[in-house]
């Protein structure tokens, strides 16, 4: 997305809030459940008449689009895997709509790419959601971020970058050892941030090295997380060295579903403007599976779709006070740490990211058996072809290579290795730590 469209959907998103999400968070669940009925309503009859994929499955079930009860109406698809959405890919998006899209991919934890279509509407319920929640955080505009997430700098970037509209600054997530830190801490004390925000790896990482050498930053208010599990370390980590919360967001590339942690942190509250969202059983004790609806995606509506995610218990009132519910937890985002050759960790999630671009990949496999190394299967779609395969191959190793600073070893031919439950994790690690 170019910046100035950037801008102007978070400023729309912005407006979204002040205008509706604001009240809704608080409305009684009738109100919401109508104001969700009309939504859906309509994207049933725009699917039934604009996405292949769902004229078709709407004869099979006898799901009438223009239906009294919409909610009843949906409940009779079955729920759909995002294995069919990858198979069938383009029966599920309205023709014309790449043109006037945002793109997402996503590899997800199987190493299996997709990419999703969202229309400005459903961004702009993003941008909103997202900025309910950094207010129950008390951010306000231009409040200083300091941000650990995406930047992977080039050769000859530096490895601190900042974006001076929003008085946000980019740290590299990929140099994080003692000495990388120290200098960002530095860098930090000076700039005074207001909020930190990243992945949870690479928070703790900061977190650690702020208790280990004693630096702390008094003008803190809280931390933002995504992405990533919250493992159980980080939250009194921050707290210990910073004394500050953390707010954690969860959502996914295939833009579904969100929830965000209240200032509260008993559990996660549903976004229920943006997605509708049910929990169903799960072999997992104690876990229901999430299965969402976007309601305003109109570019590629994704109808029950099984996140792969799975929420602690059922969903249960907060005591903030905010009408819209809580679940305990999710789970399923676990992800693990590379091991640089000095012993310092760093997260995949970047590594996956990376994946998810390179378009003519079907299948990715990443595996460490070493510090400092490692080793990457991948399969192209289509034919077998040794020398595209090779080429990507050396692409891969030089620029991932100079991202991680590992040494990087592609696989000549694609050999996957399985689990004993029949995945195919996107990340092997054999160092044990
Ligand atoms: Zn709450």
């Amino acid at each position: 997305m170019n910046p100035i469209s950037d801008a102007l959907l978070t400023f729309k998103g912005i407006r979204l809030y002040a205008t509706l999400l604001k009240r809704t968070q608080n409305a009684s669940v009738d109100e919401v459940r109508h104001m969700q009925a009309a939504w859906l309503s309509k994207l049933l009859q725009h699917a039934h008449r604009n996405v292949p994929w769902y004229s078709a499955r709407f004869r099979t079930y006898g799901v009438r689009p223009d239906g009294q009860d919409p909610f009843a109406e949906l409940a009779k698809l079955p729920v759909l895997t995002k294995q069919e959405v990858r198979e069938n890919h383009g029966e599920f998006c309205v023709a014309g709509a790449a043109a006037k899209s945002l793109k997402f991919s996503t590899s997800g934890t199987t190493g299996e790419p997709l990419s999703v279509y969202t229309c400005p509407e459903q961004w702009k319920y993003e941008q909103a959601a997202i900025w309910r929640q950094w207010k129950w955080a008390g951010y306000r505009f231009r409040d200083r971020v300091a941000i650990f997430r995406s930047y992977a700098p080039q050769p000859g970037q530096p490895p601190i970058k900042q974006d001076h509209l929003r008085q946000w600054s980019y740290f590299s997530v990929f140099r994080m050892d003692d000495q990388d830190i120290a200098a960002y801490a530095e860098y930090l004390m000076r700039w005074k941030p207001r909020f930190l925000r990243g992945y949870p790896s690479a928070l703790l990482l900061v977190a650690q090295h702020a208790i280990r050498h004693g630096w702390r930053l008094p003008t803190l208010k809280a931390a933002f997380s995504a992405s990533e599990a919250v493992t159980p370390e980080l939250r009194p980590a921050l707290r210990q060295a910073f004394g500050i919360e953390l707010f954690d967001h969860y959502g996914q590339a295939e833009i579904t579903c969100m929830f965000h942690d209240c200032e509260r942190h008993e559990g996660m509250h549903v976004d229920w403007e943006y997605g509708l969202v049910e929990l169903l059983p799960s072999p997992e004790p104690g876990c229901n599976r999430i299965v969402a609806t976007n309601l305003h995606n109109t570019s590629m509506p994704l109808l029950r779709y099984d996140t792969g995610d799975l929420a602690e218990g059922p969903f249960v009132p907060c005591s903030c006070g905010r009408t819209a519910p809580v679940v305990r937890a999710i789970r399923g985002r676990k992800d693990d740490y590379l091991i640089a050759a000095n012993g310092s960790r760093m997260s995949t999630v970047n590594l996956y990211t990376y994946f998810s671009k390179l378009q003519q990949i079907r299948k990715f496999q990443l595996k460490q058996e070493r510090p400092g190394e490692l080793g990457v299967s991948f399969q192209l779609w289509g034919t077998p072809d040794s020398a595209a395969h090779a080429a990507l191959a050396s692409r891969i190793r030089t620029e991932l290579g100079t991202s991680t600073g590992l040494e990087i070893k592609v696989a000549d031919h694609a050999d996957f290795i399985q689990t004993g439950e029949g995945k195919f994790p996107a990340f092997i690690q054999r160092i044990r730590t």
